[in-house]
């Protein structure tokens, strides 16, 4: 009741929520103080939290941040929400978000931008804006986000609280509303490295309904918090401190590391030598991918439909048209230009092996080094408005999508402020670290 209080005298001005549910969640926490009462009380028993509008939610309204979804009520539950339903915890509400997860600043929202509670001037970043903006405005303690590259890291770094994308298969993409699938995945964002940790414990596993889904034990992301970090070998890509990095953030992160020191790690220089070509990759691939996915939006089955088509076309066409945002529309004309015949090997074969390349970058730093640190954005949270032409906005990415491409976990920490806007420090981990990533990352907080 506290919590929906204040997001009443507060999201207003933030508008970090799409819907709040409000009863259902009054409702969820009877049920909570009953468990509690019976003795049946789990670590995340009662504990309120947000679900960016990315994820089905059975009864409640998904909207992906899209016109084309704003009439769609989803009819079942993504597996994360069922797990964290089965914990306990006490959804509030569906948080904003960029369009179908497209945009790096949360302004390419169907219900509007959501202002960075740091400084109401700054976008909170994107495209699970929404999310970050909640817990970072004490909305809720933790959020649920969708990183397909960078999605979570970016907008934590710019709230200043904590976000983990965990690695590509290791919680479900049921019921998650697909951007490009073979990059998308869930996973935490709230104010410390310990309570991503309880949020993981809870939704990390294989799912029999997500074929990419990973069949492997999930560990107790609590347990090794605590972990010395004596001995840990810390890798600084030499690109991640380049050209574009702003003097404030570098500081931040240079200081950051200084920190690891002095708690027993040993710091050297590695290489990534293709993180030149991980934007070019991603923006051929991930539309690619979008454009595939995007396509059953038709106004036929579900989700907008136009009024009065003349014929099946025209219902096609018009939905569409009206359906999507700029941004969408921009990302649907890449992809199916990418694809198709005569393009397919010069663009979208040709960044696929860019991303095996990319990989083997990651793979190859991680047999000389634990863990890799750097700037999560090469800015802090830029103005409200200020970002308008897009290949401006994509270069935002450059410390965040190759972690995607390359499949491995990677986490932002708050790490200082330039002014009155936070710093993101981006740990990354090889395949399933995240155990390391949550422990380093804890110490260090
Ligand atoms: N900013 C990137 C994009 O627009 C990443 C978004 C995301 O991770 N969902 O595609």
């Amino acid at each position: 009741q506290d919590l929906l209080g204040r997001i009443d005298r507060l999201d207003g001005q933030l508008n970090s929520f799409i819907t709040v549910t409000a009863e259902q969640a009054l409702s969820a926490a009877d049920q909570a103080d009953q468990q509690r009462a019976n003795g049946q009380a789990g670590p995340l028993t009662g504990v309120p939290l947000a679900i960016k509008d990315i994820f089905c939610t059975q009864g409640v309204k998904t909207s992906c941040g899209s016109k084309m979804l704003d009439n769609f009520v989803a009819p079942y539950d993504a597996t994360v929400v069922s797990k964290l339903r089965a914990a306990g915890t006490v959804s509030l509400g569906k948080t904003n978000m960029d369009e179908f997860a497209m945009g790096s600043s949360n302004e390419n929202s169907f219900y509007g931008p959501v202002k960075n509670p740091w400084d109401l001037t700054a976008v909170p970043g994107g495209s699970s804006g929404g999310s970050a903006a909640a817990v970072a405005a004490g909305l809720v303690p933790a959020a649920l986000g969708t990183d397909t590259g960078g999605s979570i890291r970016q907008p934590a770094a710019f709230c200043g609280i904590t976000g983990l994308k965990p690695t590509y298969g290791r919680v479900s993409r049921y019921g998650m509303i697909a951007y490009a699938s073979s990059l998308d995945q869930g996973g935490p964002m709230a104010r410390s490295a310990a309570d991503c940790a309880l949020l993981l414990n809870t939704i990390a596993g294989h799912d029999a309904r997500d074929s990419t889904s990973i069949a492997r034990g999930v560990p107790d992301y609590s347990e090794e918090l605590d972990a010395p970090l004596a001995g840990l070998k810390i890798g600084l890509p030499r690109e991640y401190f380049g050209d574009g990095l702003d003097a404030d953030v570098e500081t931040a992160i240079r200081d950051a590391i200084k920190v690891f020191e002095s708690l027993g790690a040993s710091v050297r220089e590695v290489s990534l030598p293709h993180t030149s070509y991980a934007i070019p990759a991603y923006y051929v691939i991930a539309p690619a991918e979008a454009s595939s996915n995007l396509s059953r939006y038709d106004g036929v089955r579900f989700g907008h439909r136009c009024d009065n088509p003349s014929d099946l076309i025209d219902l096609y066409k018009r939905s569409r048209a009206e359906g999507f945002g700029d941004e969408v529309k921009r990302r649907i004309l890449i992809g199916t230009h990418t694809l198709s015949e005569g393009f397919f090997d010069a663009y979208y074969k040709k960044a696929q092996q860019v991303r095996r390349l990319i990989r083997q970058d990651f793979l190859g730093a991680f047999e000389e080094v634990d863990v890799l640190m750097g700037p999560a954005t090469p800015t802090p949270a830029f103005d409200l408005g200020a970002t308008k032409d897009p290949v401006s906005m994509y270069l935002q990415d450059i410390y965040t999508i190759a972690i995607n491409l390359a499949g491995i976990p990677g986490i932002s920490v708050p790490a200082g402020f330039s002014g009155k806007r936070p710093v993101g420090l981006q740990i990354l981990g090889t395949h399933f670290s995240e155990a390391r990533l949550l422990n380093v990352a804890h110490q260090f907080q």
